[in-house]
């Protein structure tokens, strides 16, 4: 018995839909796998370690400024 076939709501190839196929039924599989493993999503935004670093400092920093507010108030 053959599959049913659907049409890719991301990039219209027509697929086999599967029972064991993993993500969106109206999609294919290969737009059914995570976003990391798209190069076009990669490349346009690289998060680095830098980077990250950089948004806890700031969050760090913007806590502190919160804390000594409250604190001011308080006394
Ligand atoms: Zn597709």
């Amino acid at each position: 018995m053959p599959f049913p076939i659907k049409t890719c709501v991301i990039c219209h190839e027509e697929f086999d839909l599967r029972p064991d196929k993993p993500g969106f039924a109206n999609r294919c599989p290969s737009c059914s796998e995570p976003e990391s493993t798209e190069p076009a999503l990669a490349s346009t935004r690289p998060v680095g370690y830098a980077e990250r670093r950089a948004e806890l400092e700031v969050n760090a920093a913007r806590r502190r400024a919160i804390r000594d507010l409250l604190y001011r108030k308080d006394s």
